[in-house]
């Protein structure tokens, strides 16, 4: 495979691991038991020859806040990340209007706007960005083997996982037609909009809790709708929220539909006891029914909570295998920012560049 050089780049063979020189199959022993596998995983046994994969030092999968953060940062050091961008080429921030808790927008940026720059920035320092997704990984095996949706494999010496997570929605077409325009999934990013205003959180679990508390100090009256007539969020959090005389729940009620004109004007709820409908004035409409990370791909290898998040180091971007790295809201249960993720990112960039260079000492010594 010939590799591409920037002019002051020291070729791969001269800087670690001389991989060149080996039959590609020779490369891939095992290095963990699989935890289970799943159609994602690649079959051990799959014999990929030398030409027909790309090698790639530092693989990036995502391409929101934390992948491109993390590939200015791997390209400025000259590990030549390759990224791909996925179903959602820049992240959650594209479906977004204003972002105006980004340092460094004193007057706010819309979302897709501001991925552009983030790309902008990475491409400048020559970050290979791809249109395409990843739809199986092989961590088990080193350097990892992985493969797009149009069957491009690639043998990665590095990788970092930064396909975020995805907020669950009602399915409601109402919600969806309103979304940026009253209906949000993010209190922290969207609720300073709807200031001295009424809003309904949607959801009985602690992310409603903290949801229905944050809005509780920017908004005059904040409504939580539970399908049950108990919460499930932790004692303490539900203690706060009854403190709060601006907080009131809607036991046992279900939203049916959100309406408005341009803007979301209310919500129609079904009390789920009775069947009668409530007619709700609201102008904000905050879902916080739970969050799905983006890994199932890599449940198999990689260690989890129960949810599904990656579980990284603490104060790292390692993973539970070496060499694999993971960034921003996939392996961040509690934050979910822009800056976090972009932060995640540059961490796990510095700990790829830090490992590889590791491995390339190592070789040499
Ligand atoms: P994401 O932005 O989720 O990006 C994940 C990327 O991974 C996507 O590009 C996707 O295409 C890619 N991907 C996933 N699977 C694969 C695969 N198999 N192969 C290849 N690529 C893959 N935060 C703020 O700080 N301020 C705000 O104002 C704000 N507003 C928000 C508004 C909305 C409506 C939403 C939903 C979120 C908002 N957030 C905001 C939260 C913020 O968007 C996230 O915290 C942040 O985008 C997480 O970044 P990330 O890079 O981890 O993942
Ligand atoms: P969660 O605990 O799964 O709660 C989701 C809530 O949404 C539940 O009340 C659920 O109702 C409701 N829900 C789910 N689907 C729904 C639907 N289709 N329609 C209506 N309601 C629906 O999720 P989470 O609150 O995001 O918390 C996830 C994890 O993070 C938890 O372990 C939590 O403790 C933790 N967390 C902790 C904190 C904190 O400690 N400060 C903050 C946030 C999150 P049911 O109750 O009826 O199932």
């Amino acid at each position: 495979m010939e590799q591409l050089l920037l002019e002051h780049e020291i070729p791969i063979k001269d800087l670690y691991l001389d991989y060149s020189k080996m039959h590609i199959m020779e490369l891939f022993k095992p290095i963990q038991e699989l935890k289970n596998e799943k159609d994602s995983a690649l079959p051990v046994e799959e014999i990929w020859t030398e030409n027909e994969a790309e090698r790639v030092r530092c693989l990036i999968i995502g391409s929101g806040p934390a992948g491109f953060t993390a590939a200015i940062y791997a390209a400025r050091a000259n590990i030549r990340p390759v990224l791909y961008e996925g179903l959602q080429p820049g992240g959650q921030l594209t479906t977004t209007t204003e972002v105006e808790n980004y340092p460094g927008y004193p007057d706010g940026i819309t979302g897709p706007v501001m991925m552009e720059e983030f790309k902008k920035q990475a491409l400048r320092f020559g970050a290979d960005i791809r249109w395409g997704v990843i739809t199986k990984v092989d961590l088990k095996s080193y350097p990892f083997r992985i493969k797009t949706d149009d069957d491009k494999k690639l043998v990665a010496d590095s990788l970092i996982i930064a396909t975020g997570a995805t907020a669950k929605y009602l399915g409601l077409e109402s919600e969806q037609k309103f979304m940026g325009y009253g209906v949000s999934a993010c209190a922290t990013c969207d609720g300073f909009f709807y200031k001295g205003q009424d809003v309904a959180v949607v959801g009985g679990g602690d992310s409603a809790c903290e949801e229905a508390l944050y809005l509780s100090g920017l908004c005059r009256k904040v409504y939580m709708i539970h399908r049950r007539d108990e919460l499930r969020a932790s004692k303490i959090m539900q203690e706060r929220v009854m403190k709060k005389e601006n907080i009131e729940i809607l036991w046992s009620h279900l939203p049916k539909e959100v309406i408005g004109s341009q803007n979301v004007e209310g919500a129609i709820l079904t009390n789920l006891k009775t069947g009668q409908e409530l007619k709700l004035d609201v102008q904000g409409f905050f879902l916080a029914i739970g969050h799905q990370p983006n890994s199932e791909i890599f449940k198999p290898y990689l260690e989890t909570d129960d949810v599904g998040y990656i579980r990284t180091k603490p104060g790292t971007g390692m993973t539970s295998v070496e060499g694999v790295f993971a960034c921003g809201d996939v392996q961040d249960p509690h934050y979910r920012q822009a800056i976090t993720a972009a932060g995640s990112g540059c961490i796990a960039a510095i700990d790829a560049e830090r490992w590889l260079r590791g491995k390339e000492m190592t070789k040499m010594s």
